[in-house]
């Protein structure tokens, strides 16, 4: 199927309603592994972090990361969930090379969270409510390479690498029951639900979250059902989906997809798919296995989690104030709209806002560079804000060099540049490329007295009462010092010496 056998978004919506489940794997900031004692730090070579444990060698034992069952628990109570009294792992049994133990340690039907629900605001300032399934504790697999073939895929590879650094890495999964009734905003539904749950992971200080890192991603599930009735459809499911944006994008296709197969008499195959970012399109991958072809059995090898409630009650008492509520505080305090924040939110900027802030700069110069400049430099590199190298720190200060006037804007943007540029802190960046306005007062009367000898005509319009003509005397002034001078004060210097008021 190509992108031109859609049928129109307002057609399919017309006849059909959207049933979506979201299922999200994040990636945990723990030091090491679930099982075993290597490091998460995925910088070295291939296979440079790795034990027989993670390797699946014979004889070797996996113990359970108490951090990573700690960081399962938060996020669990941060969901509203009920965190189970008792709870096992399960071998989900698998054949294929990213997986060296032939299984994979997961979770099936004893998750350590389960039945809660996420609360996420609509660009309309409408809250959705998205009811959670479970939310379970796995691992990571490994990473393959095929080499040889046109697409990178396996189909046609001379060859494949295997990395097992990642193999073993915690991920929690979280499902969602079957979202119904978002109809036409189901694509927004599933982007803010993402957004959300990806603040919340942040705020619990579990994980960085960073979606184009692949520390978080999302399997969009999605089917469509005749308008009225109440049967689900069969789903397609859209496999490691990696940006708010793509969540969206992926939704909003493939109900356009399914509506075009269901209303030409087809029906559709449940199987996953992958998304593909140049076109928004989505292809098929493979048709879905049934949860009975792993052959998921318990553990024998690791002990049942028990957390005491004694334990749950302790970690409740440590999760923070909610992202959603923070943001409509934030939203009070910097006096902005529902649809501002949203942008912010979008683009990941609420905290890096916040510690600007914090950091001493006013809220509203705080989002200036970092919805304006900062933005702009991101998206020209590709990065999400937070991987910019500036911190809110130096953010704050450039802000503050502006607001006492030491630097004005166009000298900001080039403060901005040095320090992106690694040339080191605001103010060595303003001194190694002399950026200070020039504020000495008698520097400033000597160009202002030259551009009025030079502009004489000018000078005495301005002398007869024609003050508007002083705009052209601080242009002169500006050239002269190279944008550099206050430009607000070199207006005032202009109309002091020519003797009218300003
Ligand atoms: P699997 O591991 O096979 O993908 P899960 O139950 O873990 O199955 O996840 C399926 C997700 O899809 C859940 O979020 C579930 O609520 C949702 N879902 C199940 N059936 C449908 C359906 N017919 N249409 C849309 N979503 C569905
Ligand atoms: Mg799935
Ligand atoms: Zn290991």
């Amino acid at each position: 199927m190509t992108v031109t056998d859609l049928v129109s978004y307002e057609d399919a919506l017309a006849a059909y309603d959207p049933v979506m489940g979201l299922e999200v794997h994040v990636e945990l900031g723990t030091k090491t592994k679930m099982f075993c004692g290597c490091s998460t730090e995925l910088k070295q070579d291939a296979n440079s972090q790795t034990c027989p444990t993670c390797l699946g060698l014979p004889g070797s034992l996996p113990v359970v990361n108490a951090t990573g069952v700690e960081s399962a628990i938060k996020i669990g109570l941060a969901l509203n969930c009920t965190i189970a009294e008792w709870c096992r792992f399960a071998r989900k049994n698998y054949f294929y090379p990213d997986m060296p133990k032939n299984f994979q340690t997961s979770q099936y039907d004893e998750p350590i969270a389960f039945d809660g629900y996420l609360d996420v605001q609509l660009e309309d300032g409408e809250v959705f409510r998205v009811e959670i399934e479970r939310a379970h504790m796995e691992e990571d697999t490994g990473k393959s390479t095929h080499v040889g073939g046109a697409t990178g895929r396996i189909h046609g590879a001379r060859h494949s690498l295997l990395d097992y650094n990642r193999a073993g890495i915690p991920l929690i999964e979280i499902v969602t029951k079957p979202i119904e009734g978002a109809g036409e905003r189901a694509p927004e539904v599933a982007k803010a639900y993402v957004a959300e749950l990806r603040e919340l992971i942040k705020a619990l200080g579990v994980s960085e979250a960073r979606m184009e890192m692949g520390q978080m991603r999302c399997d969009v599930n999605l089917s469509l059902r005749p308008n009225g009735t109440q049967k689900f459809g069969t789903r397609s499911e859209t496999k490691n989906v990696n940006s708010l944006r793509s969540v969206e994008r992926a939704a909003r296709f493939e109900i356009q997809r399914h509506a075009a197969v269901l209303s030409s008499g087809g029906t559709i195959i449940q199987e996953t798919r992958h998304f593909h970012e140049e076109d928004g399109s989505t292809t098929s991958g493979r048709v879905k296995e049934e949860a009975e072809d792993y052959r998921y059995f318990p553990e024998p090898d690791l002990v049942p989690v028990a957390p005491s409630r004694e334990w749950v009650e302790e970690l409740r008492a440590t999760l923070p104030e909610l992202p959603r509520l923070r943001r409509n505080r934030l939203r009070e305090e910097w006096g902005i709209s529902e649809h501002d924040m949203q942008s912010i939110l979008n683009a990941g900027a609420v905290d890096l806002i916040t510690a600007t802030v914090d950091a001493g700069a006013d809220s509203a110069a705080a989002r200036k560079w970092w919805m304006g400049e900062l933005a702009r430099r991101a998206n020209e590199d590709g990065v999400e804000l937070a991987a910019l190298a500036i911190t809110p720190e130096q953010v704050a200060r450039i802000a503050a060099l502006v607001a006492e006037g030491s630097l004005n804007d166009k000298l900001a943007r080039q403060t901005f540049e040095g320090v992106l540029a690694g040339e080191g802190d605001p103010d060595t960046v303003v001194e190694k490329r002399g950026l200070k306005v020039v504020s000495d007062e008698g520097a400033l009367g000597t160009a202002v007295d030259e551009a009025i000898a030079a502009n004489a005509a000018i000078a005495d319009k301005i002398r007869g009462g024609k003050v508007a003509a002083a705009g052209a005397l601080v242009g002169a002034v500006m050239k002269a010092t190279r944008g550099q001078a206050d430009a607000a004060r070199v207006r005032e210097l202009i109309l002091e010496k020519l003797g009218v008021e300003g």
